[in-house]
């Protein structure tokens, strides 16, 4: 984008470090792409210690008009700078919702997780918000677990509270995602309706073979079995990291060695087949 040739750039360039611009016009295209029908819901399987699946995780996917299909490492970052998040995840819940309640109808209903950034937790109607949308869409609140990062625990845990609370009491389950890898104190964790904690995959995948993930990873589950809380292990790849989880604790697995995300009617066209 240095030198355009043409015009087409020449807006961008005005003060604007190249990266500045990227971000800039990305965050313009998905302000545009997301009410023009861009965003995917890729789906990925956890599993059990016996590989029956138990739930999934939504994972946004971006099918964009030149560069194709976006991986959220590219947007969610750009969309958590601003209110664009909360449009997003709007889009992702609705999406869910709409499945699970198709599932569910259908008699086979299923679990499924999605990430809330703290931004759209924290904005003042989310909960009303969301408690419409799973009467308008006839939901089970059972089936559905909101993945939250301990970075949401940091300021107004009152008001955390109880908003997690009136969640919990319709049903709702709640997970912490990628835990360990945030500073906040682990005193919250009495404190909040937690149901789940989730093992990030960067202690999961050297726990094998690095002393100082393996301890980590101990722990955590140690912590786990103390609160009674169900730990997802993320990102495992090969039958040693499930291995080292699975002589250790009642792990439920998500990664690669069980299945990639997927587009979620692909998934669900499968999940089917295998029940029949
Ligand atoms: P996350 O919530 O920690 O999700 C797990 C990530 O690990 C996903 O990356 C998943 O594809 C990847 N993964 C799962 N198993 C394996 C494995 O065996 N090996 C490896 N190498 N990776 C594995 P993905 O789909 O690229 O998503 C990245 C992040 O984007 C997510 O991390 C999550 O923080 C964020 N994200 C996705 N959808 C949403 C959303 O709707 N809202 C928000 N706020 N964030 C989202
Ligand atoms: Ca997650
Ligand atoms: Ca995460
Ligand atoms: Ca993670």
């Amino acid at each position: 984008a240095k030198d355009a040739g043409g015009n087409q750039c020449a807006f961008f360039d005005i003060g604007m470090g190249e990266l500045t611009q990227q971000r800039f016009l990305t965050e313009h295209e998905l302000r545009i792409g997301i009410p023009a029908g861009e965003l995917r819901l890729f789906v990925q399987p956890q599993v059990n210690a016996a590989g029956t699946l138990v739930s999934c995780e939504a994972l946004v996917r971006w099918q964009h008009p030149r560069r194709g299909l976006l991986p959220p490492g590219v947007f969610i970052p750009v969309a958590e700078e601003s209110d664009l998040i909360i449009e997003l995840e709007h889009w992702v819940t609705r999406e869910a919702c709409r499945l699970l309640a198709q599932e569910e109808m259908a008699g086979n209903p299923l679990h499924m997780s999605i990430n809330i950034s703290p931004r759209h937790f924290r904005q003042s109607g989310f909960c009303d918000w969301l408690i419409d949308l799973l009467q308008q869409e006839g939901n089970d609140p059972a089936y559905l677990t909101l993945e939250i990062t301990e970075g949401m625990v940091i300021d107004n845990i009152d008001e955390l509270v109880a908003k997690m609370n009136r969640l919990s009491k319709l049903g709702i389950h709640f997970s912490i995602d990628d835990f360990g890898t945030g500073y906040s104190s682990l005193a919250y964790l009495k404190r909040l309706p937690i149901d789940e904690l989730k093992i990030d995959k960067t202690f999961v995948q050297d726990a094998p073979t690095d002393p100082d993930d393996g301890a980590l990873v101990e722990t955590i589950l140690s912590i786990a079995h103390h609160l009674h809380l169900k730990v997802v292990a993320e990102g495992v790849e090969t039958p040693e990291q499930a291995m080292f989880l699975n002589s250790r604790a009642d792990v439920i697995h998500q990664g690669y060695l069980f299945g990639r995300p997927e587009p979620a009617d692909i998934f669900l066209a499968r999940r089917w087949q295998t029940l029949s």
